[in-house]
């Protein structure tokens, strides 16, 4: 008997050479010109159009030999922090669709299905058509949208119809399809791993769902049975929107003095939290609360640890957290050795973070962003010291740094 069409839904969304149409996105110049963006030191190709890589070019190629190949294309650095930003916008619009959206890399996510189609009134191939357009007209990118039981059946279906294009495997498709795939198409079966696979005879995917489970763990080990049963439409990978958040995010560090001027603890504190935004804004995740710590002489810990008013990565508001942290916890009579920022309740940055009565400070949180996030590419560009913020300038007296530091946020 085949299995049921529908006993659990999973999306598989992944964009359609990502850095490459990022790169089109604001280059619209290069249209039908093959482009390769190349690895940080430019050593290598990390993506490329598919016209380069009907010439031949592959992920991991030398820009030499790339260049060699197809001289006629174009050779572009890789911008990380702006395919950053065009991911954040993918993922927002994937978000509309369905509350459970995992971040499974920059371009590619799985996104929970089920009670969808009461929801949107549509089947899963009309809703998955709908996530296309909306990304594409939205973003700007392609992407291909694969819709079955299991997140490895899942990621086979997307990857099957290339690019821009939906594949829908129901239960009882689930073995037609598979015939039509081959071992290498299943995620996590390599080279060696078909080599060994092809010694019993099984080559395709069907082959693979077909033979017996003991036969599956006694080649591949409990990695092999897991994906065996995906195959077979028994989901044992679940979608997960937290999961790869971390639990915390800190900055601390010894004063390098013991000190009891509470200028100097502040100056240090307001330093920890611009690196401290900065790693959220990088991640593009958000903090609940806030723990603020200091170390006495003694190496006693004092803490501090306050909701903040929203989810946020905003500097402003860690700053004036620990400003207020440490109004509470000083002691003149004490001497202070380290200090620093933990960020703890760590979620993914949306929009939704806000409510109704929280439009104003909406506002100004998205100012603040856009004013931090020019201030980090300056720094990323320039080095980690050329913009920082007045009140953490104490600091920059020692080294010689100094005269590249120049205050342009008015300190909280
Ligand atoms: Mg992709």
């Amino acid at each position: 008997m085949p299995p049921p069409d529908w006993p659990n839904a999973i999306a598989h969304v992944d964009a359609d050479c990502f850095y490459a149409s990022c790169e089109l996105l604001r280059r619209p110049d290069l249209k039908n010109i093959p482009v390769c963006v190349m690895s940080s030191q430019d050593a290598c190709i990390v993506a490329k159009t598919y016209d380069a890589r009907e010439a031949g070019i592959t992920t991991g190629m030398t820009v030499w030999d790339a260049r060699k190949l197809m001289p006629g294309a174009t050779f572009l650095p890789a911008d990380f922090r702006y395919y950053g930003q065009i991911s954040d916008k993918l993922f927002s619009v994937l978000r509309r669709f369905s509350p459970a959206v995992e971040e499974y890399s920059i371009d590619e996510g799985f996104m929970d299905m089920n009670g969808l189609r009461a929801l949107h009134r549509k089947p899963y191939r009309q809703i998955a058509d709908n996530i296309r357009e909306a990304v594409h007209q939205q973003v700007g990118v392609t992407v291909s949208v694969g819709v079955s039981a299991t997140r490895t059946l899942a990621k086979m279906a997307s990857e099957y119809n290339k690019p821009n294009g939906t594949t829908i495997v129901a239960g009882r498709r689930i073995l037609e399809f598979l015939q039509r795939v081959s071992v290498r198409d299943i995620p996590g079966i390599g080279a060696n791993r078909e080599a060994l696979l092809d010694k019993f005879g099984i080559r395709s995917g069907a082959d693979f769902a077909a033979a017996g489970e003991h036969l599956i763990g006694r080649l591949l080990g409990r990695a092999g049975t897991d994906l065996w049963h995906e195959l077979n439409g028994t989901p044992v990978y679940r979608v997960e929107p937290e999961a790869g958040l971390p639990k915390s995010v800190a900055r601390t560090a010894s004063m390098g003095q013991v000190t009891g001027d509470k200028a100097t603890i502040h100056a240090h504190l307001i330093h920890h939290a611009m690196r401290l935004s900065g790693a959220l804004m990088e991640k593009r995740i958000t903090a609940k609360h806030l723990t603020v710590f200091l170390a006495l002489k003694s190496f006693a810990k004092q803490a501090i640890t306050s909701e903040l008013p929203y989810p946020t990565a905003d500097y402003f508001l860690l700053a004036k957290q620990a400003g207020k942290a440490l109004d509470d916890m000083f002691d003149p009579g004490q001497r202070y050795r380290a200090c620093g920022l933990i960020a703890t309740g760590i979620a993914i940055r949306q929009a939704g973070n806000f409510d109704l009565f929280q439009q104003a400070e909406q506002r100004q949180e998205e100012k603040h962003l856009k004013l931090l996030e020019t201030l980090h590419n300056v720094n990323q560009k320039f080095g980690s010291n050329t913009m920082t913020v007045c009140a953490s300038l104490k600091l920059a007296g020692k080294g010689n740094h100094a005269r590249f530091n120049y205050p342009m946020l008015e300190c909280v």
